[in-house]
């Protein structure tokens, strides 16, 4: 089998599909052809892929692969260059119809990571929790770049520094490592999510769980989620929780909001006069800015300063980690790749599996994911 690792070329894409480190895997039982340069915005130069036992090659080689590994969905371009019946791996966004379309007529079997079901045995290859556990990271190391004041408290001979305090807005992956990487700051924290059992793992880290009650059982019901993801909460609750929201940012001198619904543009969660109510100088990081965003003022690729508050709108906050984004990354993808290939080494899609059931998203021309 020819396993192609092609360069990414979305702007701002940093990360790779396959270390070093994976490719010396994948090089033991199949051909491995990188595109030159793939990996040197990660750290990873040809030379390592080289010593890893991978050819290094041309754009059109590495996507002529009968199994290609991206990071990204290619360009039509790209696609251009991939061979019909040939396998794509990456993070292909199951919720873009028309990319997916486009795949499928071209004859592509392809697998979308992001839609890899949360059950025990995918942990391994769960790419929105590798990515979202370094965006929570990165997402507190930028505010802490954009803030004009310490986030510990410090006592010195010039008079005391107050600690920043953190409001988190939605608790899951990126959320946790934000509340964490945070703590590790010295700042003090405030968090708030749908889902009931977060509270106890926001307090199991030290920050304090803003509680918004439920008032009926269906608001209750719909903030189980499902599947491990929220659902869309009614419009009541969102006022309520809008409510102390807005009470808490007062006081807060960094915000980071992460809350998504899948395939869902994200809620609004901290609007125009919230903004307007924080102290100046305050910072929010928006890691929902490609969803839309959890604030309406948060602008795609910028930092801008409203109502004299900085609003960071970076997107894709872990290509700024490449390294170890692409680490985490290739390793996911490395046990995706377990799935597929049999104890011969050859390509076997068992339709039936439920990980590669959820996540084929085309294929035999057809697109397998409305
Ligand atoms: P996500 O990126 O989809 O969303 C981020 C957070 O925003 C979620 O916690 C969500 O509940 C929250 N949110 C949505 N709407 C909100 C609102 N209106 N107000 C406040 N918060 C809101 O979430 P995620 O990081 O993918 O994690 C979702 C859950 O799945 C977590 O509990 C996580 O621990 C769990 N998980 C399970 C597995 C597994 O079982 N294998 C793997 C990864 C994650």
């Amino acid at each position: 089998m020819r396993i192609g690792i092609p360069a990414e070329t979305r702007p701002g894409e940093t990360r790779v599909a396959a270390t070093p480190e994976t490719v010396k895997k994948l090089a033991a039982k199949h051909e491995v052809i990188v595109q030159a340069g793939a990996g040197v915005m990660a750290s990873a130069v040809d030379e390592a892929y080289v010593a890893a036992g991978a050819r290094i090659g041309s754009a059109a080689e590495a996507f002529g692969c009968g199994v290609v590994l991206k990071v990204r969905a290619p360009s039509a371009e790209e696609r251009a260059l991939m061979a019909s019946g040939s396998v794509l791996i990456g993070m292909l966004n199951p919720f873009d119809a028309d990319n997916i379309a486009a795949m499928a007529a071209h004859g592509l079997s392809a697998f979308a990571l992001e839609a890899v079901p949360r059950i025990t045995r995918a942990q391994s290859m769960d790419v929105l929790s590798s990515q979202a556990n370094i965006a929570g990271y990165k997402a507190v190391m930028v505010a802490a770049n954009t803030y004009q004041r310490f986030m510990p408290m410090l006592m010195t001979a010039a008079g005391t520094v107050k600690a920043a305090r953190v409001l988190i807005m939605g608790v899951g992956v990126a959320g946790l490592q934000a509340i964490a990487t945070a703590k590790r700051l010295g700042a003090v924290i405030e968090a708030s999510d749908v889902r009931p059992p977060v509270k106890e793992q926001v307090e199991s880290l030290g920050a304090k769980f803003i509680d918004v009650p439920f008032l009926t059982d269906e608001e209750r019901d719909i903030a189980k989620g499902s599947g491990g993801y929220a659902r869309a909460m009614p419009a009541d609750w969102m006022r309520r929780q809008a409510e102390l929201v807005h009470e808490r940012a007062r006081q807060a001198d960094i915000i980071i909001t992460t809350a998504l619904i899948p395939g869902r543009p994200a809620p609004v969660l901290i609007a125009e006069d919230t903004v307007r109510a924080m102290k100046p100088g305050s910072v929010i990081v928006d890691l929902a800015v490609e969803q839309g965003g959890n604030c309406p003022l948060s602008e795609l690729g910028k930092t801008v300063v409203k109502h004299g508050v900085f609003i960071v709108g970076e997107p894709n906050l872990a290509t700024l980690v490449a390294a170890d984004a692409s680490a985490l990354y290739a390793r996911n993808v490395l046990d995706f790749m377990k799935l597929i290939v049999d104890k011969d080494h050859a390509l076997v899609i068992d339709r039936e599996d439920e990980i590669i059931k959820a996540s084929l998203v085309c294929a035999g021309g057809e697109v397998l994911r409305k």
